[in-house]
């Protein structure tokens, strides 16, 4: 995704001028990336480096991801975790994570990232059934939206008493708040929305980057 909707035409070449910081590598994966069809599922620049300073700031070590593609977030949130730091990447396609493996190898933080290629469903299923619950200090949601109901309550579950989840497209391009707009996309991302704010287990905030991101934390 390029430019956010959020942001007005005028202050976006500002923004990236006056704010922006991407490593040669990230830069390298985006050019790559935009060459293919799907090149719009990838997260934009600011929005790496926003999680990379949520990564940094908030002292987190283990990460899960749903939503690999070609591995920008994976990338970026690795390199802001410490040397022992760990990801869980959780993705459907061998075509796109072949692309993420390459960049995970020359961004140098290979050794973090541990990929699960499956329904990511499956996936997180079988890290709760392996006593992961309550383990994880970070996770980012980007994957199917009809599923992101399912992602988030096994989320909610693998993360520590104080983690933290990040959910992207929570605004889907402005489509949630128009209740003439009723693909299952869209109605998975208004249901999703409606849950959280009224769940009781977490502290919310929405941050108006990129597509809209949802912060939950798990409280105590
Ligand atoms: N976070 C990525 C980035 O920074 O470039 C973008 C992720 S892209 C929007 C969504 C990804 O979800 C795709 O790579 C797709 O293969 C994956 N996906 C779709 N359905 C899935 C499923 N059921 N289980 C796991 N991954 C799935
Ligand atoms: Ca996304």
């Amino acid at each position: 995704m390029g430019k956010s909707f959020l942001i007005p035409d005028n202050l976006a070449g500002y923004i990236d001028g006056a704010w922006l910081r991407e490593s040669a590598v990230l830069a390298e994966l985006r050019l790559e990336t935009a060459k293919l069809e799907k090149a719009g599922m990838q997260i934009s620049a600011d929005q790496g480096q926003f999680m990379a300073f949520l990564v940094k700031s908030l002292g987190v070590r283990r990460i899960l991801e749903v939503g690999v593609f070609t591995g920008y977030s994976s990338t970026v949130m690795a390199l802001a975790l410490p040397e022992d730091g760990h990801i869980t990447a959780c993705d459907i396609s061998e075509e796109f994570t072949s692309i993420a493996r390459r960049y995970w190898d020359m961004a140098g933080v290979a050794a973090k990232v541990d990929l699960k290629l499956g329904p990511a469903v499956e996936t997180l299923d079988g890290l709760l059934a392996d006593g992961n619950a309550g383990t994880y200090d970070f996770a980012f949601i980007d994957a199917d939206k009809p599923n992101y109901l399912a992602y988030y309550e096994r989320v909610l579950s693998l993360l520590k008493v104080g983690g933290v989840v990040a959910i992207d497209n929570v605004l889907w391009d402005g489509k949630v708040a128009d209740r003439t707009v009723l693909d299952e996309q869209t109605i998975a991302l208004r249901q999703l929305n409606e849950h959280i704010h009224h769940d009781e287990r977490v502290d919310l905030c929405l941050v108006p980057v990129g597509d809209g991101v949802t912060l939950a934390r798990k409280r105590g």
